[in-house]
């Protein structure tokens, strides 16, 4: 069983947890960073990498890609340890310090643990007749559009996550065909209008059926449209079909929640000594749940568990552009 040892377990590589990252390295701590998701990012990668984002200080519009690009470049500057892919399961104190178990088996031996677990753990829903096909041609999000270039992709599902991937694929993509079971789409109009006007298949009332393919990888998709069969070629399927999201085993840890949020105080201190949380996850009176707000508490909860680590440490860091 691997080991990790750190001063300070960041529970949720969103942006929370990202700048949280960049903050405990300017503060001298030695950081991990956990995330049940392969790649970093959050609900931006997950759900809108290719938006645009307008409430952003300093920047009067970003891309949700670049943002979660340039906030991981900004955390490397310090080394944080990445473990992706992995979740957060069992909590126990050890000796002053904290054993958190990650699925595997890896324990991360931690002084303090801050968790920006936002809305909890993402779970894809399921495409059935996708089953056994994920990481061989089907996928939940599109992390890298490079992947898809020269492909032909089916997207399956009516919501914005759908639609964006449609805007963004269809450039460098053969072809997109956008499947829906229904004629009607949650996702915004005018993103509907955009994708249309492209020339994007759309095809709707429509059930995927099958997904063929060999060792090779995937070659086409069968789908039931009124009843009738069409088979689309496809090396990439992707199945946006939305996420639930759960605490899950972090609601066993002691800590006060309600409604799947963690209660802090003014410091971002959960009712344990020495855990903290803040972003979405992070709930006190008048809360707003923005990217900017998790910004905000991420560099309150990092310089107060500085001191809790150190109580000789202060609390007020010095600013940034003071430092060498
Ligand atoms: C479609 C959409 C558009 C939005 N637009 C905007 C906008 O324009 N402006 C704005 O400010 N906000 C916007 N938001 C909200 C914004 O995305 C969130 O406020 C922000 O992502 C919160 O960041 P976070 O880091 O706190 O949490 P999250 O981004 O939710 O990241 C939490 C991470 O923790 C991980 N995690 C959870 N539990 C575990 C565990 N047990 N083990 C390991 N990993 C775990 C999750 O996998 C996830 O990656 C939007 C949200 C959506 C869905």
């Amino acid at each position: 069983m691997t080991t990790t040892e750190v001063d300070l377990l960041i529970i949720g590589a969103g942006p929370t947890g990202l700048f949280a990252a960049y903050y405990a390295g300017f503060r001298d701590l030695r950081t991990a960073v956990v995330d049940s998701l392969p790649e970093a990012g959050g609900q931006i990668t997950a759900m809108y990498p290719e938006k645009q984002i307008f409430d952003v200080a300093g920047f009067p519009s970003v891309r949700g890609r670049d943002l979660v690009t340039a906030l991981v470049e900004q955390a490397d500057q310090w080394k944080p340890t990445y473990l992706l892919g992995r979740r957060a399961l069992t909590l126990s104190e050890v000796d002053d310090r904290f054993h958190v178990e990650l699925d595997g088996g890896a324990v991360v031996d931690a002084g303090a643990v801050l968790i920006t677990a936002g809305i909890g753990e993402f779970t894809p829903r399921p495409l059935p007749a996708g089953n056994g096909w994920l990481g061989r041609g089907m996928v939940h999000f599109v992390p890298s559009l490079e992947v898809h270039r020269d492909q032909d992709v089916v997207i399956v599902g009516g919501g914005d996550s759908a639609f964006d991937w449609a805007l963004a694929l269809h450039p460098i993509a053969t072809s997109v065909t956008l499947v829906h079971r229904r004629a009607k789409f949650r996702a915004m109009p005018a993103t509907v209008r955009q994708v249309e006007a492209l020339g994007v298949r759309i095809i709707t009332d429509a059930q995927v059926t099958d997904l063929r393919g060999d060792d090779d990888g995937l070659h086409e998709v069968e789908l039931s449209v009124g009843g009738e069969s069409v088979v689309l070629p496809a090396q990439a399927v992707v199945a946006a079909l939305g996420f639930t999201a759960d605490l899950g085993p972090i609601d066993s840890w002691g800590l006060e929640v309600d409604h799947r949020s963690i209660t802090v105080d003014t410091t971002m201190r959960t009712a344990r000594d020495k855990i903290y949380a803040a972003g979405d996850v992070a709930a006190y009176p008048g809360k707003v749940k923005l990217i900017a707000t998790g910004f905000g508490e991420a560099a309150t909860a990092v310089n107060n568990i500085a001191v809790a680590l150190d109580p000789d440490a202060h609390l007020f860091p010095g600013h940034s552009s003071n430092a060498e």
